[in-house]
């Protein structure tokens, strides 16, 4: 039980200015200023994907589901007449479920890309994609100890900032923009919109070889990106992996050119490259400089083999657990966090930097299919939730949804979501600033 406690113990100490030294134990202990009453429940010894039913119990105001508590009637917590604090409800073992990826582990239901799909979770069955609910178990601890130790208890922010922002690019076409618009539009006889386009290939140019142009939209918001490249050209099983070579000299340039302004450059590890290390360490070594960290294209993560390929390869972050199908907090956390290794029962050092929101997920046939004007509303309570919690928001917009050639209105969606977050006073950092942060 221990490694699950601390866990989460680590979690809650890197949101919170915290009393130090800080008395909480996991277990009815008789002495600690802070007691957290623990489940009688074996769920967390065996290896089922999900817990039977689960009670809901408000929390200032919002619902929010316990895994592994029946009886919810008593108060969240009280204080006895030694000001001890006793918790009531074990926050600790539902918080591990979640931010654990527990339900992922263990579950055999995959996609056809040996995902885990959204419709299996339960994110998706009991309806909370968008509230991070990990991080309301840590606000109830926080307003226990809080109440122990008789005073207020901040959180930590971002470089003064209330929330952070990490705007992110794939980069998995830049130069057949020609092709994929230019076929419709030869085929509709709109020579001049074909003729256009071929000649931006020809001078090398291609519509979708806007480095410069997302670097310009960046710079107006006075933000660094991050940037993963793919480095490998083979189609995998029939799926498409980069239209371009990394190691192109006119690739590397560009690449050399962000990493220069102060943009970070990270692989985007291709088809199988989540369970083939070698592979992975290959694509790598591709890019012109040393990079610590990486997101799956397709956001491919085999949450068995994974874990183990990151940290084995070590990098210091990746940032694919987001679920394609839907927005939200996949693993109902807004903040980054570390792996859970499972084979070894222990923390992995690799963190995660949670995926919240790609483009693709707005429009794409399989996924939602949301007009433009109705993405922001939709996006919204999702974002106020991070602001409210003080976490990250991760964005990702592909490089080609900045040209008129790929997301329709995609230019113009980014500026909605970037000027919303603005004029909430969010500070943009890169993905490895955002780490470098919390841990
Ligand atoms: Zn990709």
């Amino acid at each position: 039980m221990n490694s699950i406690f601390d866990y989460v113990f680590f979690h809650f100490q890197r949101l919170y200015h915290l009393p130090s030294p800080l008395e909480v134990s996991y277990g009815l202990d008789g002495r600690s200023r802070v007691q957290i009453t623990p489940t009688s429940s074996a769920f967390l010894e065996g290896q089922q994907p999900h817990p039977g039913a689960l009670v809901w119990k408000d929390w200032r105001g919002t619902t929010i589901p316990l895994f592994f508590d029946e009886n919810i009637d008593r108060p969240w917590f009280t204080q006895d007449n030694q000001g001890q604090v006793i918790v009531h409800f074990d926050v600790v073992a539902s918080a591990f479920y979640l931010l654990s990826g527990w339900q992922e582990f263990y579950s055999t239901e995959r996609d056809e890309f040996n995902r885990f799909p959204y419709r299996a979770s339960v994110q998706n069955l009991h309806g909370f994609i968008t509230k991070p609910i990990v991080n309301y178990y840590l606000e109830i601890l926080r307003e226990a100890v809080s109440l122990a130790y008789g005073q207020e208890i901040k959180p930590r922010l971002w470089s003064g900032r209330p929330f952070a922002t990490c705007l992110t690019h794939d980069i998995d076409y830049c130069q057949s923009a020609w092709k994929v618009a230019g076929k419709p539009a030869l085929q509709q006889g709109n020579l001049q919109l074909f003729f256009r386009l071929a000649q931006q290939k020809l001078t090398g140019q291609d519509a979708w070889f806007n480095f410069s142009q997302v670097a310009q939209e960046l710079q107006h918001l006075n933000a660094k990106g991050t940037f993963f490249f793919l480095p490998e050209t083979d189609t995998y099983e029939g799926h498409p992996n980069a239209d371009y070579d990394v190691s192109d000299p006119r690739i590397q340039k560009e690449v050399k050119r962000l990493a220069a302004a102060g943009h970070e450059i990270g692989v985007h590890g291709s088809h199988g490259t989540g369970s083939n290390p070698r592979q992975l360490q290959t694509e790598r070594e591709k890019l012109p400089l040393p990079v610590s960290g990486n997101r799956f294209h397709y956001l491919r993560f085999d949450p068995v083999k994974t874990p183990a390929v990151l940290e084995e390869l070590g990098f210091a972050y990746d940032s694919t657990l987001g679920f394609p199908e839907h927005y939200g907090f996949r693993n109902s956390y807004c903040h980054p966090f570390r792996l859970f290794n499972f084979k070894d029962r222990r923390m992995s050092p690799v963190w995660e930097l949670p995926l919240n929101l790609m483009d693709v997920t707005l429009n794409h046939p399989k996924y939602l299919q949301l007009p433009p004007q109705e993405v922001l509303p939709a996006i919204t309570p999702m974002l106020e939730e991070i602001i409210k919690f003080h976490g990250t928001f991760t964005l990702l917009w592909h490089n080609e949804n900045f040209s008129p050639y790929g997301l329709k209105g995609g230019l113009q969606m980014f500026r909605e979501i970037t000027g919303f977050l603005q004029e909430r006073q969010t500070g943009f950092f890169t993905a490895g600033e955002v780490i470098f942060q919390v841990r």
